[in-house]
């Protein structure tokens, strides 16, 4: 097993399988900055799924138990159940982040190829707040038909995660958590964060959890939950009467740098150790040569052996100004 220079472990890695994506969400992919002009990545420059499986394999005697495929918007990647297929036999966790617009169709052959789970990210549940916020034509019944198939086929617990921005979408969150109690479905509440340079962050439009939570304590009866991992970023709460659990992730009011055991790997084979790194390590080179699964071993060990990353811990008006990759480029 190998450790950073923090003393971190390498536990998840999350791979982005396309940087594209058919929502525009105002607060990752904003349409006047990803619009027609937008150069994406050329088809030819995405890792095949053997490579990505390459990579892993190559993670596991790193201590690696755990994957997440992701994006941009991984269900637009064709035949995305045969990558499951190859991974799912190596022993780690599978799961998978989508808008899930794409998955009441997809979650039968993903689930009998071995994908374990599903987290589903949704912002409101008002139809013209949904649209406003993922600035496109696909209504939010396509994200709740979706989530609703993959409870149906057994990728669960499913996790609905929520980004709260203060001024937008605030309202929704008591509906959130009405709506999926009882449902067995985990609704987690995330702090708007600073990735990539096309936002237009504001601190002033981050909700802190814990208001938040006092905010949610006026209409429902919440008793904290001990954490399941010790890498765990949520805080737990479950409703009193075992009607279901919610989920905080305080990535700014509260960063959990110390704990972080994630690397992500981008469509066109960086590697990144941190969500607000400038840049990545590029792994294209040997991922495409023909050597031995231990060399890309010896690599990614070499990169995370000199990993110091703690950008959350150390946010201020200095680090602003610093270069940051975008999140739908990396993979969330
Ligand atoms: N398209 C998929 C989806 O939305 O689930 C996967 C990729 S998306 C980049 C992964 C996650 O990043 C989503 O849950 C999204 O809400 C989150 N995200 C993107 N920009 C963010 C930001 N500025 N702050 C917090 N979370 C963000
Ligand atoms: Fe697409 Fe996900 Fe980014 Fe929204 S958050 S624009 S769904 S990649
Ligand atoms: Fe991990 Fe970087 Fe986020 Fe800290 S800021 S929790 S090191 S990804």
């Amino acid at each position: 097993m190998i450790e950073d220079e923090l003393g971190r472990p390498l536990r998840d890695l999350r791979i982005s399988v396309t940087d594209r994506c058919n929502f525009r969400c105002r607060y990752c992919m904003p349409r006047e900055r990803f619009g027609e002009d937008h150069t994406f990545l050329p088809k030819r420059a995405l890792l095949s799924f053997d490579q990505i499986e390459r990579v892993v394999r190559a993670c596991i005697p790193l201590g690696l138990n755990k994957v997440r495929i992701t994006g941009g918007e991984p269900l637009l990647r064709p035949k995305l159940p045969d990558l499951c297929a190859g991974l799912s036999g190596l022993g780690i966790e599978l799961a998978l982040t989508t808008n899930a617009s794409l998955l009441k169709s997809q979650a039968k052959e993903l689930a009998s190829s071995g994908l374990d789970r599903v987290t589903v990210s949704l912002d409101a549940l008002d139809p013209k707040l949904f649209q406003e916020m993922t600035d496109g034509a696909i209504p939010v019944e396509a994200v709740l038909e979706g989530i609703e198939s993959a409870v149906e086929h057994n990728l669960g617990p499913v996790k609905v995660n929520c980004v709260v921005q203060r001024g937008v979408n605030e309202s929704e969150v008591p509906d959130l958590v009405s709506h999926f109690r009882g449902t067995g479905v985990i609704v987690r509440f995330i702090e708007f964060m600073d990735v990539g340079r096309t936002n237009g962050w504001l601190r002033s439009q981050v909700l802190p959890s814990e208001s938040l939570l006092a905010y949610l304590q006026r209409d429902f009866d919440l008793i904290p939950v001990e954490p399941a991992s010790p890498h765990e970023v949520a805080t737990r709460w479950a409703h009193s009467d075992g009607s279901g659990e919610i989920g905080f992730i305080s990535s700014v009011s509260s960063p959990f740098c110390g704990d972080c055991v994630r690397a992500r790997l981008s469509a066109d084979g960086h590697l990144f150790t941190c969500l607000f790194a400038s840049g990545g390590h590029d792994l294209r080179a040997i991922i495409h040569s023909d050597c031995h699964v231990d060399e890309i071993t010896d690599a990614i060990a070499a990169v995370w052996s000199r990993r110091d990353d703690k950008y959350s811990e150390i946010r201020s008006s200095k680090t602003k100004s610093l270069p940051r990759i975008e999140m739908s480029y990396i993979g969330g």
